[in-house]
């Protein structure tokens, strides 16, 4: 048996980001949330569909474009399903999407709830092997996840990694202070860390639900 222990974390934000808008009720600048409703628009046979937002105090509504003037044959027939339907979970991922809001201030949450579930048993653990999963888009830096989810201080994570005894695949230059992708798998050799038992708990134990 392997001394190398697998473990996922499905990374999920708390709560979507809020785009900050000049709301013309209020008289200023508020956060706006999704109301988890689209609207869809027929022009002929070009159609327009919106992420429909409010004001988080006065409910005033702001339109997120989803996309504008497009013929209904370049629509994803998922999409057109999606928008049809209002689907709560597409309308969600997209509400966690911050690509459709880039180009205005939103308040950023980097609250994440973390779900960890192990992938493989192994016999005096020497190793860690922790795969990322990040079904919807959220902004958390690599070093404060580990330091919060194992329960250790970042300048110890940077230590670790400075030392070769944490890595990543893919690596990059500076990773620790990055984004989190998809996929990023974190490897910890662990054979000569004194509070080995208690890391091993807090990478495969539920922490918080
Ligand atoms: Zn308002």
């Amino acid at each position: 048996m392997s001394n190398t222990l697998c473990v996922q974390w499905t990374i999920v934000p708390r709560a979507a980001p809020q785009p900050l808008i000049a709301c013309s009720h209020c008289r200023c600048v508020r956060p706006f949330q999704s109301s988890g409703k689209a609207r869809l628009n027929a022009n002929g046979r070009k159609l327009d569909a919106w992420l429909i937002y409010k004001c988080t105090v006065c409910d005033n509504t702001w339109n997120r474009t989803i996309f504008e003037r497009r013929h209904v044959r370049d629509i994803d027939l998922q999409i057109l399903a999606a928008l049809q339907t209002n689907d709560p979970e597409w309308l969600e991922r997209l509400a966690f999407n911050p690509a459709g809001l880039k180009a205005m201030e939103a308040t950023e949450f980097s609250d994440v709830t973390v779900r960890k579930k192990l992938l493989s048993h192994a016999l005096d653990v020497t190793h860690l092997s922790i795969e990322l999963r990040l079904p919807l888009t959220t902004t958390v830096r690599l070093d404060r996840l580990l330091a919060s989810e194992l329960a250790l201080s970042r300048s110890r994570i940077q230590t670790l990694e400075s030392d070769g005894l944490l890595s990543t695949a893919p690596s990059g230059r500076n990773i620790l202070r990055k984004s989190v992708g998809d996929g990023l798998v974190v490897l910890l050799d662990i054979s000569d860390e004194p509070e080995r038992g208690r890391i091993i708990d807090a990478a495969s134990r539920q922490v918080n639900a």
